[in-house]
């Protein structure tokens, strides 16, 4: 167990230390003062953790949102500041949608420039290329997101880029922000996710409010409470795929009876994510590259350690 706190200063609802006044009240201001122990290998609580890892598994997938509503017939974006007549004119509702985008590619390529080349890199990271369409845009996010996901957990570790990463990602600033993070932007503008309601109770808070939002792309299922001021979430893969299962589908279990004992070498691309503690995409990766072999649809475990191994060290 670690015994370091978040980061970030996230607290335990309801809970206090002795020295607190509201110590052993309910009727008390302070909401809880004991402090929530960081994720294991991280500086930040696990919550947090996840929902840098969601804000960023969504980037792509909002900045591509953003720019279908900002600009549906693919025009070039509205001409802002370009002579002073309106001025003093309200920005347009695309202004915003235009700041929005465009601030979350440059926190998404600087990022991945840093990731990727360290501090001294000599790229100028820009926003989006005026008039870039938003499949174009889309691919450019992702690209980035991979980048920064696959070194998430060495970020999280190091307390000046976490706190850095969780402002440009999931800090949400009140009224309109200087610069957009993924989560302000995403709080505005939400992705429309079809999520269902699952048939039991949230692990943290037991009400019956956990949302299921289907896997999506390379993203597995996720699940996310939204009773208020709890915060739990988790996908499918986390905690050994607990979750998968407390909130599986009957339908998923008969379909897995069908399939009984497959060699436990051989792994899912989940499974080998998991191992690997990469992503399911980059696996997906490794295996269309040839790096990985695949065998009736698996890969086998010491595979995915070889060439996990291979790819750190040539990843510097
Ligand atoms: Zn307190
Ligand atoms: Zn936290
Ligand atoms: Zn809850």
């Amino acid at each position: 167990m670690s015994d370091r706190f978040c980061l970030r200063g996230c607290t335990r609802r309801g809970e206090h230390w002795a020295v607190c006044p509201d110590y052993g009240r309910e009727d008390g201001t302070c909401r809880g003062c004991v402090q929530v122990e960081a994720r294991d290998g991280a500086l930040v609580c696990e919550r947090c953790y996840r929902s840098l890892r969601r804000h960023l598994e969504d980037a792509a997938d909002l900045v591509g949102h953003l720019r279908s509503l900002a600009d549906p017939t693919k025009a070039a974006p509205i001409a802002r500041g370009a002579g002073g007549s309106r001025v003093e004119a309200p920005a347009p509702v695309a202004a915003d949608l235009i700041d929005a985008s465009d601030d979350i590619v440059r926190t998404l390529r600087a990022w991945a420039l840093y990731v990727q080349f360290g501090e001294g890199h000599p790229w100028r990271v820009e926003g989006l290329e005026a008039g870039i369409d938003g499949a174009d845009a889309y691919t450019d996010a992702a690209g980035c997101a991979e980048v920064i996901l696959d070194a998430l957990d060495g970020i999280a570790n190091d307390s000046h880029q976490s706190l850095a990463l969780c402002e440009g990602v999931m800090v949400v600033h009140p009224g309109d922000p200087d610069v957009w993070s993924i989560a302000d932007a995403a709080a505005r503008w939400p992705l429309d996710e079809e999520p269902r309601w699952a048939p039991v109770p949230c692990p943290a808070c037991d009400l019956l409010t956990v949302r299921v939002e289907p896997h999506r792309g390379r993203r597995p299922t996720r699940y996310r409470c939204a009773s208020d001021g709890c915060g739990w979430e988790a996908n499918a893969l986390d905690d050994g795929g607990l979750w998968s299962a407390v909130f599986a589908d009957p339908v998923q279990i008969l379909a897995d009876d069908d399939h009984p004992r497959h060699d436990p070498d051989l792994l899912t691309l989940s499974a080998a994510a998991r191992v690997a503690g990469r992503t399911v995409g980059t696996i997906r990766t490794w295996v269309s590259s040839g790096d990985l072999a695949r065998h009736l649809g698996r890969v086998r475990r010491d595979d995915v350690i070889a060439v996990k191994a291979r790819k750190e060290g040539v990843r510097v």
